[in-house]
């Protein structure tokens, strides 16, 4: 990996931080005059910690990582964002990626004025590391992947993944949205061996808490302490701290649900597979399934009607025909299934 600091935008290297008066002051205390909060209405008239140290010793505890490698942002979109304010140099620097994918990358990009550099997956939606690597230049200071990916469902090759990290000198971005309900275990016990690797996970999926806003980047100490130094001070407000606090005491309803999500799409799999005009349904390790029909519009219009809604992803990269349909409950799955049926029976 290149120098951080040398891969890092030199107004960001040489950025002195906001310090709050929380920053300052760290330890116990009973009268708070510092910070010029009102002194009613506790606790809602006390700003939150800015480091998240609490609930970073949980998270810590929970996926094996010292607290040191964790930034908890507004949302894995808030780490996304921030990995590339941190380096690339608008107009200047480039970003390059996996097609298709999420498309928070690129926005984001677009936002900074960032060159997004798009690099097709193979048929078989795996990562073509060869051509990865010839769209990068000097330039090129991140690689973002997704694994599982949204919306192709499938987890790439942890052989293709290992040599992208070594083959690349800049930032690669692994975001794992969708570990949990894959059968691989991701990259986080491999965190240790690849400096330059910048993991994603989130709240949004597995644990339930999309409404919460908080998403999780797991990285060598120094990245971390990059994101730290330019986010928002009070990114994570009381709230979502202590929501997420008291939801990871226990942790078996996650793990419930979890399984029963798993077990849902193997189900439905099933289901879809035995539906005529669904030609294909792409073997998924997220929580969604991606199939392919011969009018993707027509029936996802036939499903609004029904008051259904999926996504129609048949107008993004190698993915025409395609919908994309999250799993829900039993009940939910069924309304589907059944509404596919009628939806047949209108086309005999
Ligand atoms: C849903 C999703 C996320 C979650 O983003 P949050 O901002 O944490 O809600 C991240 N990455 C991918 C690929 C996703 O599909």
């Amino acid at each position: 990996m290149t120098d951080l600091n040398q891969l890092l935008r030199k107004n960001i290297k040489n950025l002195i931080p906001y310090s709050s008066a929380r920053n300052e002051y760290q330890g116990e205390a009973s009268v708070f005059l510092d910070a010029n909060e009102n002194p009613f209405n506790e606790p809602f008239n006390r700003y939150p910690d800015p480091l998240q140290v609490q609930l970073k010793k949980v998270i810590a505890r929970i996926k094996n990582v010292k607290p040191e490698m964790i930034f908890l942002g507004n949302g894995s979109d808030e780490a996304i964002d921030l990995i590339v304010r941190a380096f690339c140099e608008p107009g200047t620097d480039n970003i390059v990626a996996v097609d298709p994918t999420y498309g928070m990358y690129k926005v984001c990009a677009d936002i900074n004025n960032v060159e997004y550099r798009k690099v097709l997956l193979t048929p078989s939606f795996e990562p073509d590391v060869d051509a990865l690597m010839q769209k990068t230049d000097h330039h090129t200071k991140i690689i973002f992947l997704c694994s599982p990916n949204n919306p192709t469902s499938n987890s790439f090759s942890a052989e293709r993944i290992i040599n992208i990290l070594k083959a690349f000198d800049g930032i690669v971005v692994l975001d794992e949205a969708y570990i949990d309900f894959s059968s691989g275990k991701g990259f986080l016990p491999s965190l240790h061996e690849y400096h330059n690797l910048v993991i994603l996970q989130t709240f949004s999926k597995a644990w339930g808490m999309a409404g919460i806003r908080l998403g999780m980047a797991f990285a060598d100490p120094g990245i971390i302490a990059v994101l730290s130094k330019i986010k928002y001070p009070y990114n994570i407000n009381i709230l979502t701290l202590k929501t997420a606090l008291e939801s990871l005491k226990d942790t078996s309803g996650k793990e419930k649900w979890v399984s029963s999500i798993i077990q849902q799409r193997d189900v439905l799999e099933k289901e879809l597979k035995s539906v005529p005009f669904v030609l294909h349904v792409f073997p998924s390790d997220a929580n969604f399934l991606l199939i392919k029909v011969n009018r993707p519009r027509e029936l996802y219009q036939f499903l609004v009607s029904k008051r259904i809604i999926i996504r129609d992803r048949s107008s993004v990269s190698l993915c025409e025909g395609c919908l994309r349909i999250t799993i829900g409950t039993a009940a939910e799955n069924r309304k589907l299934t059944e509404a596919l049926k009628t939806y047949q029976e209108t086309k005999l």
